[in-house]
Order: structure tokens, then C-alpha cells, then sequence
């Protein structure tokens, strides 16, 4: 079993460096991440410019690649040839904060996983739901030991094609933990501010500021699951289209 493991919050994260390490035990582990942070920064295929790849090591000295491209290239890179190894599986993470409801577009931790899944091999997005507090210095072992749990079902089990999973573990010690939930995506609400304010030339800047999103808490749910302390593991997959919708347009005659 040969692993990649990724992340989008870059290639010196604890959060990666815990996956890391419990990746060791169920396979073969190669890290290729980001050089930097790419958090929120979506689906991205960085055609417009070459990518550089460099040796970089995690803190425990385990060796990595570290790319200036995004979550999704790191994958990308990796699959199209950059590693000479056949990858049986793709993991991303852990992410400090949850990617709950309509963050999946945005997040990178999530978006390396639809690489994955485009590139045929199961990918599995970790995040954590911790306190946004910077202060705290976050235990990403329960997220980790979660991470391997799922990880030995996928490769028991298999993933469909184009097909994804997005896990998020609540921010509680391991024993207060009250087991895992398959979720369904729940509704996040944003509360994003545009700050506006001037430069020293005079010019306006805008910055999209605003307090950490909420969601509304329905059972079933990703958002849901958190709050009651569950583990949530959200299939998804690549396919966007609204079929509802879609039946409804057959009548709207276009012709
Ligand atoms: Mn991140």
C-alpha cells in the first residue's frame, strides 16, 4: 500500500506531520505538499506558469516533497509521473479547522481529494474542528488515529469511481469522541465582511474579513455530527449536476 499524503496549509503543518505518521502504519507514506499556505484556495490546476519541486523534511525528519503549486497540483504532480511509484491512495490533511457544507469547493485539504478522485486513485480529506483561538496548541492524535480507521475501511472497502471522502473529526479528547457518522453536506453560513480600506497611495484595498462561518445544525448532517461530537464522514463526488432541477428544466423549452 502506497500512500501519498498532502495537505493545504503547507509542508511544515503539525496537522501533516501527524497523518504522516499514522499513514507509516497502515503503508508506504510519500509526502509531496505545498511550500506554502494554500488554505481556501479551491480547485486549482496551475497551467500559466512551470512548477518548481523541492527536497524538504517534516519535523521528525521523515523527507517530503514541497511544491509552489496548490493542493490539487501536488496531486496532479504526483500522478502524472513525478513519482515513479504506482500511488494505491491519496490522503489530505489534517486540516486544523472543519471543511463542513459549501466549504468543500473552497477548501484545498478537500480539493487535493477530488484530484484524487480524477485521477482515479480514493482520496480522503481530514480536517479538524478546533477552536480558531491561535493560541492553543491543537492535538491532532484523535484526527490522526480517525484518519487510519477510515483509511483501512477505503482499502478494504474501495471508493467508486469519481467518488471522495470528506472526514471531519470534533475538536474533544479521543474518549469523549462518540463514534462516526456518514453525514450528508449540511448548510454553512458565512458571516464574511468586505473590509474596505486605503492604501498609503490613496488607492482603496478590500479585504474579506468577518467572523468564523457557522452552519445550521440538522441531524444527518456534516455540521450536525460535529455538534453532537460524531466523527462526520461525508462521501462526495465530482458530479455537480442539480438532477431535480435538471427534470424540472426538461420543460422550460428552450427550442
Ligand atoms: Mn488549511
Amino acid at each position: 500500500m502506497h500512500i501519498l499524503a498532502t495537505n493545504d496549509d503547507g509542508v511544515t503543518a503539525r496537522g501533516l506531520l501527524a497523518l504522516v505518521q499514522e499513514m507509516r502504519e497502515v503503508g508506504e507514506v510519500t509526502v509531496i505538499a505545498p511550500d506554502r499556505n494554500w488554505s481556501a484556495s479551491g480547485h486549482v490546476k496551475t497551467l500559466h506558469r512551470p512548477l518548481r519541486v523541492k527536497k524538504a523534511r517534516l519535523a521528525d525528519d521523515t523527507p517530503a516533497l514541497a511544491t509552489d503549486g496548490a493542493p490539487s497540483d501536488c496531486v496532479a504532480l504526483a500522478l502524472l509521473g513525478l513519482l515513479p511509484e504506482k500511488i494505491d491512495l491519496v490522503v489530505s490533511g489534517i486540516n486544523p479547522f472543519a471543511n463542513l457544507g459549501h466549504d468543500v469547493t473552497y477548501s484545498g485539504t478537500v480539493t487535493a481529494a477530488m484530484e484524487a478522485a480524477i485521477g482515479n486513485l480514493p482520496g480522503i480529506a481530514i480536517s479538524l474542528d478546533a477552536p480558531a483561538d491561535p493560541q492553543i496548541h491543537r492535538d491532532y492524535a484523535p484526527a490522526a488515529r480517525t484518519a487510519r480507521r477510515v483509511v483501512e475501511r477505503v482499502i478494504k472497502h474501495g471508493l467508486p469511481k469519481n467518488t471522495l471522502l470528506n472526514v471531519n473529526v470534533p475538536y474533544l479528547p479521543e474518549e469523549e469522541i462518540k463514534g462516526i457518522q456518514v453525514t450528508r453536506q449540511g448548510l454553512r453560513v458565512y458571516r464574511d465582511e468586505l473590509v474596505t480600506r486605503d492604501d498609503p497611495h490613496g488607492r482603496p484595498y478590500y479585504w474579506i474579513g468577518g467572523e468564523v462561518p457557522t452552519g445550521v445544525n440538522e441531524k444527518g448532517t456534516d455540521f450536525g455530527a460535529l455538534n453532537d461530537g460524531y466523527v462526520s464522514i461525508t462521501p462526495l463526488e465530482l458530479d455537480l449536476t442539480a438532477y431535480k432541477l435538471r427534470e424540472e428544466m426538461l420543460s422550460w423549452k428552450f427550442e
